[in-house]
């Protein structure tokens, strides 16, 4: 059991109130810690301690090749610490260490990595007005962003957020999920012994209704970078049009379509990428492959292919370096997804692999890998995001029906195309509403890209460039020669 502090103005801190919240592993339930329980005079303290900094420009006005080093020598000690913070995530939320390790302290370091260099090598503009004019186009930060992030990648997330706010200048104060907030105060302390000024970085962690509803009504925030439920995300509109209007961007759920045409390459292939696509992770991914949208021509050969590769797939211990499916983040998000699943079978579905909670002598909350057969568009199962580890087979018979199906919910985060026509791969790719489409592959991913949603998945992109975006603002400035 370890003692956790907030992380405010460079320093640890108990929370204003004294409370604290268990931190219970989804491994085995138990607790692993406690936490401080930060609130509305936490997050005032926080906000506080990011103007300072922000104002007085000890961050936002060093000289962009020192902001620069700072945060390589962040990516340099995220790197160091890897494998301590990959078993915290694990004890944290439940996922593979092995995945811990090879998918989110990777692309954290690398992200970084990525936002630290861009600080040094990019230029503003020079509008081109008349020759007795001189009007620069500058970008500038925005001053106090505050970055609530969920569960299900808690450091990766935070960094998507936090590098590139850092990057532009701003001060930042990150909220983590309450599920999962030990590695997002390391990574304060991490920032910190990088050489980051105390109160550019602060972490608060804390409730939703508290902690994070105090951040998006807060007065002296000015933007906020959510990512998390549609519901929640709503919310955070609400808060800034009660307020201050702060900048909001959301990054949302999913019910991410992996479309096979009828000259998808060959069974094996497509039923490893399905079943990768929606069980990494325990399914709790935003854009996980959660509809299979077939051609019924491949339909048979392929659901066999993919409730074998299912079945051979079972979830265990989590810190074991050989287990590919870990735990469900907590007892109420299991009992969310074993609801889906009831639901699913009232309405009609048929459950062809899994459907269970298995290893509950552990104390964890474990489900076995599900497919579900029978699913018409119109069902829970064809249009919620579940967020675990159930896949829904509905079969289409042309193209068109296959664009309808994969458009027919009010999400917009990710698809698939399998097909050898590169000509129809394209064209499926501009039908689709989404914000990333992927061809003969599925989660593909780099930092060089954006990654975000259309429609009801959000607006607004982390990772690339384009990140920076939403993290500064334009000034012109007009000189009369
Ligand atoms: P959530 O919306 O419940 O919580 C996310 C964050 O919001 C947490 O920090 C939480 O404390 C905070 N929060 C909760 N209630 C709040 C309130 N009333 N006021 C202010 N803040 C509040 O989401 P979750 O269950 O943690 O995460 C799962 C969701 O996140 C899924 O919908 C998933 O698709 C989405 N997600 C999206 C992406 C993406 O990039 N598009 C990535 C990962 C997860």
């Amino acid at each position: 059991m370890i003692d956790v502090e907030a992380f405010v103005d460079g320093e640890r801190v108990p929370a204003v109130s004294g409370r604290t919240f268990d931190c219970v592993s989804p491994r085995d339930g138990r607790v692993i810690a406690r936490v401080a329980e930060g609130d509305a005079a936490d997050v005032d303290a926080a906000v506080a301690a990011a103007r300072a900094a922000f104002e007085d420009g000890r961050w936002r006005d060093l000289h962009p090749r020192d902001r620069r080093r700072v945060l390589q020598r962040l990516a340099g000690l995220i790197d160091d610490h890897r494998v301590e913070l990959a078993r915290l995530e694990t004890l944290d939320m439940g996922k593979p260490v092995s995945d811990a390790l090879s998918v989110d302290l990777r692309v954290t370091v690398q992200t970084f990595e990525f936002f630290a260099e861009a600080i040094d090598k990019r230029y503003d503009e020079v509008a081109p007005t008349d020759r007795r004019t001189l009007a620069t186009i500058t970008r500038e930060p925005l001053g106090v962003v505050a970055a609530v992030v969920p569960w299900n990648f808690p450091l990766m997330l935070a960094a998507w957020k936090v590098a590139p706010a850092l990057a532009a200048g701003n001060s930042v104060v990150l909220k983590p999920a309450e599920q999962s907030p030990l590695t997002a105060l390391r990574l304060g302390e991490l920032a910190a012994e990088a050489g980051l000024p105390p109160g550019v970085l602060n972490v608060v962690p804390g409730f939703g209704p508290t902690a994070g509803a105090a951040l998006g009504r807060h007065p002296d925030v000015d933007a906020v970078t959510f990512t998390g439920s549609g519901e929640v995300g709503r919310m955070f509109l609400r808060y800034a049009a009660d307020s201050n209007l702060k900048q909001v961007s959301l990054e949302l759920g999913g019910k991410s379509p992996q479309i096979v045409l009828r000259d998808a390459p060959d069974t094996e292939t497509l039923a490893k990428a399905v079943v990768d696509g929606i069980f990494f992770n325990q399914g709790e991914v935003c854009s996980a492959g959660s509809r299979l949208l077939v051609h019924r021509s491949r339909k048979d050969e392929l659901v066999d292919a993919v409730v074998r590769a299912s079945e051979a797939m079972r979830p265990g211990d989590p810190l074991d370096p050989a287990t590919t499916m870990g735990a469900l983040v907590e007892k109420a998000h299991l009992d969310r997804v074993l609801g889906h699943l009831d639901t699913a079978r009232q309405e009609g579905a048929v459950t062809l692999a899994g459907g269970n909670r298995v290893l509950e002598e552990t104390g964890g909350y474990y489900v076995e890998p599900t497919v579900l057969d029978a699913v018409t568009p119109g069902m829970r199962a064809a249009q919620e995001e579940i967020f675990g580890p159930v896949l829904a087979v509905l079969p289409f018979d042309d193209e068109d029906e296959a664009i309808r199906l994969a458009n027919g919910t009010p999400y917009g985060l990710a698809a698939a195309v399998w097909t050898r026509d590169l000509s129809k791969a394209h064209l499926m790719a501009r039908a689709i509403r989404a914000g990333t489409v992927w061809v003969n592959c599925f989660d593909a991913s780099d930092i060089t890209v954006p990654f975000g949603g259309y429609a009801q998945s959000g607006f607004g992109r982390d990772k690339s460039l384009h990140a920076l975006d939403k993290y500064t603002q334009l000034k012109t400035t007009w000189i009369q020669l």
